[in-house]
């Protein structure tokens, strides 16, 4: 195997036993190329919005083909394949060690059960993991414009630790 081989290998493991930018928790948006990605651009026709340039389309994160893992792993799109976070980045450039990269992604992991568990607690109409982050990101961001961000942070310690870990290990 070549050492580019070498490296996608460790790419497709670590990624497929993380899956945390499919959930929108490590990224926001998959872009959807208007030539070679017809399989994902069919699938979910519905949930793509038009770039500015007029020609790429998006989808908003979490990604509909996700069910704990990529469903479509081999007609994923080409963002998809060539996307990799700062963590993926480290592990692929040997700055961090796959055991940590596995700690960081099972805290993570952990931590969004805790979050959305505390978060339903009571609601009639429970939201999955990632709904529930996705709710208090767009709760943060009201918070932000209304200059309420000190007592968002105050009131909801579990999504700012969160915040942290993002901004820590997955975002540059
Ligand atoms: S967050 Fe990083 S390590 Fe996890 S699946 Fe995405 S690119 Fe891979
Ligand atoms: S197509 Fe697969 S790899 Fe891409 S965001 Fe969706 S679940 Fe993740």
């Amino acid at each position: 195997m070549t050492v580019h081989g070498n490296k996608a290998s460790a790419a497709s493991s670590l990624c497929q036993s993380c899956g945390l930018c499919c959930t929108g928790f490590a990224c926001e948006v998959v872009i959807v190329k208007p030539e070679g990605d017809e399989a994902y651009a069919d699938r979910f026709a519905n949930g793509l919005v038009l770039a500015s340039d007029g020609q790429h389309r998006f989808l908003e994160l979490p990604c509909p083909a996700f069910d704990g893992n990529c469903t479509m792993y081999e007609q994923r799109p080409s963002d998809c394949r060539s996307y990799q976070c700062d963590l993926l980045e480290k592990v692929l450039g040997g700055a961090l060690s796959r055991d940590k990269a596995d700690q960081v992604i099972s805290e993570v992991q952990g931590r969004l059960r805790e979050l959305a568990t505390e978060y339903n607690a009571g609601r009639s109409d429970p939201l999955s993991e990632q709904e529930t982050y996705a709710a208090l990101q767009s709760d943060h961001l009201c918070a932000r414009e209304k200059g309420l961000e000190q007592r968002f942070w105050q009131q909801n310690p579990k999504y700012l630790g969160l915040v942290f870990l993002r901004e820590k290990y997955f975002v540059a």
